[in-house]
């Protein structure tokens, strides 16, 4: 299957940069929504993005004036005929999705590949009732699309090979990272960054550190660019929390996916982040974060020495933070979500981590990893209940 034309279903937020990287990556992309005048807006949006683009370097103003003139709105669904492939990148809701793509498909015949960006329904649900649902996959990508090298190439009970390859094609020719991932809730990077949000919350409910130590800390001696109080208040309490508990009702109410009653309480109370004005933190005029203490710290780190000097608390937050980032990706390894270099890959590249979930497993080590997570279980119970396969890996190291 050669791709040439690609129609891109929802011209929003994730369909309007996806389209932007079709065209950099040199398919005819057609951007059609249920909303005409959304898909008109898209392209007259994007051709002023690919021009501040050339403006800062990024690509050639030649090359932005190709792009331009490759992406076309479809004012109708009719217009997407021709297209080889479709990305799907309309709202969070099954019954929508299998709706438009059998109406997408109609058009554009047996052969064209349905790829979908969903993040958190399952794929294989979606390809329900879909006509040939062998060519359907998940594309997820990752916001925003220009910025962000990955993509998670999602096999769906009955995805073919071939689709998965051509779909694997056009992501590399889009200048993206696809990596393969198992059809399994939140897929890679979102389900492997879980205890970022989660354990916090939970130490944040232990009185360890407050929010803001709590931040200082996983910049400081993590290594992130944002604490994950800051990203919450960023993305917004109320997305984070539908995201926990999707995870939590998809993954059968594993205790370690449990939503945390810090965070429904604010967004009961209407704290919802930055969009609202207060969250973990207060926004407004005159509200800065103070800078960062002058650490020599330039990786991630459990040395006490240098912890001791970022704040006292910080050896026991990084040392739950990464055991139990240990810990999701030992129970993703034995289900085997992906390959473990990709899940290195996905959270570096989908979400900019320092180090990838197996990069963090090793600075804890298994041994370390498994001790701290029973110590809390005894504690705090299920939450902390190690993977087998984590046990097993601290096991053969005492043996060794
Ligand atoms: P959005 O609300 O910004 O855009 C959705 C677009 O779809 C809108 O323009 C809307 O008019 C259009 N639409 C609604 N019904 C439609 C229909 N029946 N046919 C065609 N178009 C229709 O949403 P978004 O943030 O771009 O998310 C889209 C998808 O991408 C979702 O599945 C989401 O889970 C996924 N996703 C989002 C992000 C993110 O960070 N925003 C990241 C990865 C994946």
């Amino acid at each position: 299957m050669t791709v040439a034309r690609i129609g891109i279903l929802g011209a929003g937020t994730m369909g309007r940069g996806i389209a932007q990287v079709a065209a950099l990556g040199g398919y005819e992309t057609r951007l059609y929504d249920a909303y005409p005048d959304a898909a008109r807006d898209a392209a007259v949006k994007l051709r002023e993005a690919l021009a501040k683009g050339a403006s800062r370097g990024r690509w050639s103003e030649a090359e932005a004036e190709v792009a331009s003139n490759r992406i076309g709105p479809a004012l109708e669904i009719g217009q997407l005929a021709g297209c080889e492939m479709l990305i799907e990148a309309a709202p969070e809701d099954v019954e929508l999705k299998r709706k438009l793509f059998g109406e997408a498909a109609a058009v554009c015949g047996p052969e064209a590949i349905l790829a979908s960006n969903t993040s958190s329904l399952r794929v294989s649900d979606i390809a329900v009732g879909v006509p040939d649902p062998e060519r359907l996959v998940g594309m997820h990508f990752f916001n925003p699309p220009v910025l962000m090298k990955l993509v998670e190439v999602v096999a769906a009970e009955r995805s073919a090979e071939w689709a998965l390859e051509a779909t694997t094609e056009v992501a590399l020719a889009m200048g993206r990272t696809p990596i393969r991932a198992k059809d399994s809730p939140g897929f890679v990077a979102n389900r492997l960054a879980r205890p970022f949000a989660l354990e916090s919350l939970r130490m944040l409910g232990d009185g360890i550190a407050d929010a803001a130590t709590i931040d200082r800390i996983v910049r400081l001696g993590g290594g992130f660019r944002m604490g994950p109080f800051e990203l919450i208040d960023l993305i917004g309490l109320d997305v984070n929390l539908t995201i926990a508990r999707s995870f939590f009702a998809q993954g059968g109410q594993l205790e370690r996916w449990r939503p945390n009653p810090i965070q429904e309480r604010l967004v009961e109370e209407g704290k919802l982040g930055r969009k609202s004005g207060q969250g973990y933190y207060a926004y407004g005029e005159g509200v800065e974060r103070q800078a960062d203490p002058e650490l020599d710290i330039d990786a991630p780190t459990l040395d006490p020495e240098q912890l001791a000097l970022v704040d006292p608390a910080a050896s026991e937050v990084l040392s739950r933070l990464f055991a139990q980032i240990a810990n999701e990706a030992a129970f993703a390894r034995e289900e085997e979500i992906a390959s473990p270099a990709d899940m290195d890959t996905a959270l570096r590249l989908g979400l900019n981590w320092p180090l990838g979930p197996l990069g963090f497993a090793a600075e804890i080590g298994p041994e370390r990893a498994v001790a701290v997570l029973e110590g809390l279980r005894a504690e705090k119970g299920e939450a902390y209940r190690p993977a087998p396969r984590l046990r097993a890996e601290a096991a053969a190291v005492r043996g060794s």
